[in-house]
């Protein structure tokens, strides 16, 4: 008997027949019955590049995270292949003065941070069998405005702020054609929102689109396994499954065997703050609301879903990841296309904040996180936790 309970009156009750906690008794049962994995091959690791030699610098908003030189970047990519590691994602970061209005470095051999990276690797003796590239394909870290492709003309600049200017300055100089039927956007906070007019929506989707066909033909020319497109332009996928499949490169038929991932289904989301530290990449004016979702439409990723599909995505992924869980879920109800989903910088550095003041366990609440996006439905994870999880799945505690 439980005489600690008996001194406070109570009283055993009869229990249940059927009690769950039978097998949750023994922790073999508990191995045995957990359905939920994690596999090396799963995770990618995404990494920022920038051009240089003997780099590393660290991501003040990302613990463990850092920018890497090419050189550098090999020898992290070497080390973490001993842990198991088998994937990547590449985003450059270049200095203010290499951007400018459409972000041509990105299509630049000679430029392209990212570039450089792949041939390091490859020159390295790493190869595709051994390592899987996927290359980011967007604009925001290459462009002098920070957005995701070229701007509209409403959108565009009156001038140069040279990179070093405030928020409000810049408004100050913007042209803004107003009128027209253009419809004003849900009220913001930004200066320039408050103004009404689509300035700030103003990324020119077809104009981009032609870029995204430069840079992505660029990328797997100079090393990229799979091409990942993150600007959520409409189209995007279908433009860039074209430009590859019609290169003059390969057998006659382009590259037509190079997947793209894409970021089909993505929010606008406070969740990308630490990424703009490590990328480089904030908005100089205005938000990415006018081309990423609304995470208020519980409804919306089944027409992204359907669209990528029909335009030949290979694989789909749903970011943020950990607080769009049920986006996940309903996504990989919906399609049978492998599904991805990136636990973003936020979310990341939200976990690592909270255990260096010691307040969650870094390694249980991080597993938990990773193992929640598996269970979702989520076949691959983008994950800056990848050389953590990878390190404890050496250690046997996953
Ligand atoms: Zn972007």
């Amino acid at each position: 008997m439980n005489e600690q309970a008996n001194n406070w009156g109570t009283e055993r009750m009869d229990g249940p027949s059927y009690r769950p906690r039978r097998l949750r008794s023994n922790a073999i049962w508990r191995d045995a019955l957990a359905d939920v994995t994690l596999k090396p091959a799963q995770l990618i690791y995404p990494m920022f590049v920038r051009l240089g030699k003997d780099l590393r610098r660290p991501v003040a908003s990302m613990p463990e995270v850092d920018q890497w030189s090419p050189d550098r970047l090999v020898e992290r990519v070497t080390e973490l292949m001993g842990q198991g590691l088998q994937q990547i994602m590449l985003f450059g970061v270049v200095d203010q003065d290499e951007k400018d209005a459409v972000g041509s470095v990105a299509w630049d051999a000679e430029r392209s941070p990212v570039i450089a990276a792949m041939q390091a690797i490859r020159q390295s003796g790493i190869g595709p069998d051994q390592l899987v590239i996927h290359a980011d394909l967007c604009f925001c870290e290459y462009t002098d405005h920070g957005h995701c492709g070229a701007l509209t003309n409403e959108g565009s600049w009156g001038g140069s702020c040279g990179g070093g200017c405030g928020e409000g300055v810049k408004s100050e100089k913007l042209k803004v054609k107003s009128g027209g039927s253009a419809k004003p956007q849900a009220a913001g906070t930004r200066a320039g929102q408050s103004r009404g007019g689509n300035m700030w929506g103003g990324v020119d989707n077809d104009v981009t689109l032609g870029m995204l066909a430069k840079q992505a033909v660029a990328l797997v020319r100079g090393g990229a396994d799979v091409v990942a497109p993150s600007g959520m332009m409409d189209g995007m996928v279908g433009a860039i499954r074209e430009a590859l499949d019609s290169a003059p490169d390969g057998n006659g038929n382009g590259f037509s065997q190079v997947p793209i991932m894409s970021y089909a289904i993505k929010y606008a989301s406070s969740m990308y703050g630490p990424f703009r530290d490590a990328g480089e990449g904030a908005p100089g004016h205005g938000d990415r609301k006018g081309y990423q979702m609304d995470y208020r439409r519980s409804d919306e990723w089944a027409i992204e879903l359907a669209l990528d599909e029909s335009e030949g995505a290979d694989i789909v992924m749903v970011k943020p990841a950990g607080t769009y869980l049920d986006v996940i879920s309903q996504v990989r109800q919906a399609t049978a296309l492998p599904l991805a989903a990136y636990h973003v910088s936020g979310e990341y550095s939200m976990i690592h904040a909270a255990a260096e003041r010691g307040w969650l366990d870094l390694q249980a609440s991080a597993i938990e996180t990773t193992l929640a996006i598996r269970r979702a439905g989520a076949d691959l994870v983008l994950t800056y936790f990848a050389p953590r999880l990878l390190g404890w799945m050496k250690e046997g505690a996953l």
